[in-house]
């Protein structure tokens, strides 16, 4: 239904609802809070402490200062608490308030909590006179991602007009799977999820919504699978002589995981059926050299091969290592770069070199499943870090060749239920062990305070030869502040460092090319402290950095935190993990804690999964992985573990479903399909 058919909304809402991807009515209902801003009691001054956001209590000390800044009229004042402390509050843009806010009167204020050196003020808050406030307490209002134009009120009164003029969500679950698992109905989860009354009706809401998700999800996965069939391989690969020999000359042995991981590549790659594997090992358990070898097996049978990266980053350092490997080796192996930031011509070369079959290995990024790209004899195609590559892109590739051997790798644990669906084609090697010769990292959650001792730390390491990485959370609504943040982070190091230790700073707006630079930069030694958003979490191997400072640690998830810190410990040198978290609260030490005491991947999913639970999701989501909307696959896997038992059971039939249901169910997919595949990068 077209979103002007709603009372009220015009040309222009539509326009502006467009420009967050709600273009039906029925998007709008599925547009969901990103969060819920819970009213707590009111505190005084005393108690802001770290908070973001607070409600006080006060009165407003004298009349409200205007003055302009350019085009800015900023209206300052001063409240007074209960027990005589006072704090500056400002709002923007409202000289009206000057009239109705005048001294003397008590109001709560709510609003943010701005810090500037050691000044805080409470900036634009809301004001309710004392009784008003009341009714709010505890309440939960919901917050939406926003653009220019839009507002939190607009979608809620837009959706809440939807509701009154009776649009409905056709209701596609049976009867009895609801009573079974708990459900409630569809509208009434969506209602309650746009308006929820209190915190238990909210999780009923949201169980029922991301069961749906998952539900959705995997079906359609489910008969994706389905249609295809193992296809036997036109490629049956043996072990090259050559590759054995490379394998003797590496400075290293393979870990006994390596080798096992490795024989069943080569099992897979000599059978008769096309090899459908996924290789899940911790961060720096050495999954590389091992596509390595699978790759170098194949092309000295005479065929191509492709390693597929997630990022440009990731592309170059994979293309720079493997053919530094193979100068050093002596491997007559001919290898191509192909990525999206490559000039049109160099593209035209790399395409012709990889027609032609003068390409043997095609190392890149997305640019590798580009329609112009042909490929010669493609026998095998990795993909790194697969959490990032869609099943689609996956196919998307399989179909450069002729069927193409498969082998993924991913350091992410992901939950047994999801795996059994999504990797349900795939056979699974576990790499459990690191090389031997890594020390384990040594851990550190600390405050702020510890900054100093850690520059310091930092620059002793540095004398030594050795390097540094400090990231900066990145917060998905103020990009532009964060980026910021690393640039003035970095210059404040440059000055309290001694000139000798060279500082840079990375972020992923910058361009391509430049990124490219710095991180070879780093990787030569050139440069002894990285400062840098998360652009360096996925798969980035620079052996001699042996410190990990990650600041505002709190705002991560344990998993990206994990990621943070593989990579460092690459090398033989002890390395060192410092978690600098800006927050005191007990529950943001003890999960950190976690990671203090673990440096085990799948135990520390685990762990977080049990402190969490699964009904806390007003955490942090997963950067990276699959967008849901709504669910989260970490933390709602016991959803996932219900979805794929219905699942099972509708295949089982043993909910006996009437036509019409089938028929609203199959029409529920359909519009999925079409709406959100895309958008779900799968
Ligand atoms: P990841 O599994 O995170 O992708 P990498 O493949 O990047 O890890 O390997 C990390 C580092 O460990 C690389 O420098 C690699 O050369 C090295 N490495 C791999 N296997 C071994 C081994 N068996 N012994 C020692 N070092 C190894
Ligand atoms: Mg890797």
């Amino acid at each position: 239904m077209q979103l002007t058919q709603l009372k009220g909304v015009g040309e222009k809402t539509r326009e502006l609802f467009e420009k967050l991807g709600i273009h039906t009515v029925e998007d709008l209902l599925t547009y969901y809070p990103r969060d819920y801003d819970e009213y707590q009691p009111p505190i005084t001054i005393g108690e802001i402490d770290n908070k973001i956001v607070a409600a006080i209590e006060g009165v407003i000390v004298k009349k409200l200062d205007i003055q302009r800044k350019g085009k800015l009229q900023v209206i300052k004042g001063l409240i007074r608490d209960n027990r005589g402390e006072t704090l500056p509050v400002t709002w923007f843009n409202m000289p009206f308030l000057r009239q109705t806010l005048q001294p003397g009167f008590r109001y709560v204020f709510r609003g943010r909590l701005k810090r500037m050196g050691n000044e805080i003020q409470l900036q634009q808050p809301e004001t309710f006179p004392l009784g008003k406030y009341e009714e709010k307490l505890l309440s939960m209002q919901p917050v939406y991602s926003l653009t220019k134009g839009v507002t939190n009120h607009l979608i809620q009164k837009c959706i809440r007009t939807a509701l009154e003029q009776g649009i409905v969500l056709d209701e596609f679950l049976p009867v009895h799977i609801r009573q079974n698992y708990n459900l409630i109905g569809r509208m009434e989860a969506v209602e309650m999820l746009h308006f929820p009354k209190d915190r238990d009706g909210l999780h009923r809401a949201r169980h029922r919504l991301v069961f749906d998700e998952f539900f959705l999800f995997l079906y359609t996965l489910q008969t994706m699978k389905e249609s295809g069939v193992t296809a036997k391989s036109p490629y049956v690969i043996v072990p090259a002589k050559q590759t054995e020999e490379f394998q003797r000359k590496l400075p290293f042995e393979l870990t006994r995981g390596q080798q096992k991981a490795l024989s069943q590549i080569r099992s897979d790659l000599g059978s008769a059926n096309v090899m459908n594997r996924l290789i899940q090992g911790d961060v720096g358990s050495g999954k590389t050299i091992l596509s390595v070898l699978a790759l170098m097996d194949v092309i000295f049978a005479g065929y191509q091969g492709a390693l597929m990266a997630p990022t440009e980053v990731l592309a170059r350092q994979h293309y720079i290592s493997i053919k530094e490997m193979f100068d050093e080796y002596n491997v007559p192996i001919q290898i191509q770069l192909l990525t999206g930031s490559m000039t049109a011509k160099e593209k035209r070369m790399a395409y012709e070199e990889i027609e032609q079959g003068r390409a043997q290995l095609i190392v890149g990024t997305h640019a590798l499943i580009q329609e112009k790209v042909i490929y010669q004899n493609l026998a095998l195609v990795v993909t790194d870090e697969q959490h990032r590559f869609g099943v689609r892109q996956r196919e998307n590739l399989a179909q450069k060749g002729n069927s193409p051997h498969i082998m993924v790798m991913s350091a992410t644990p992901i939950p047994r239920s999801l795996a059994i669906v999504l990797y349900g084609d795939l056979d699974v090697s576990v790499i459990r062990e690191l090389p031997a010769n890594r020390l384990p990292i040594k851990n550190c959650v600390v405050d702020t305070s510890f900054r100093p001792n850690a520059y310091q730390f930092i620059t002793k390491q540095a004398a030594q030869g050795h390097q540094a990485y400090i990231i900066c959370p990145m917060v998905e609504e103020n990009e532009e502040l964060d980026i910021e943040n690393v640039i003035d982070y970095a210059k404040m190091l440059e000055e309290q460092l001694p000139s000798t230790v060279r500082v840079q700073y990375l972020h992923g707006k910058m361009k391509n090319d430049l990124k490219n630079q710095i991180m070879e930069d780093f990787a030569r030694g050139e440069i002894q402290v990285l400062v840098s958003t998360t652009v360096v979490e996925v798969g980035v191997n620079v052996p001699n950095a042996t410190v990990m400072m990650v600041e505002n640690a709190e705002r991560f998830g344990l998993a990206g935190l994990h990621q943070l810190r593989g990579r460092v410990g690459r090398g033989s040198a002890q390395s060192y993990c410092i978690f600098v978290s800006g927050s005191k609260k007990k529950e943001t030490m003890d999960r950190l804690e976690i990671l203090n005491h673990s440096n085990d991947g799948f135990e520390i999913a685990r762990e977080d999964l049990k402190l969490r639970g699964p009904g806390d999701f007003f955490g942090m989501r997963q950067s990276g992985d699959m967008d849901f909307r709504i669910g989260n696959i970490y933390t709602d896997a016991d959803v996932l573990g219900e979805v794929s038992q219905v699942l099972k059971e509708l295949k089982e039939d043993k909910w006996d479903i009437e036509e019409g249901q089938w028929q609203v169910l199959h029409a529920v997919l359909e519009q999925y399909q079409k709406n959100s595949l895309e958008k779900l990068n799968i």
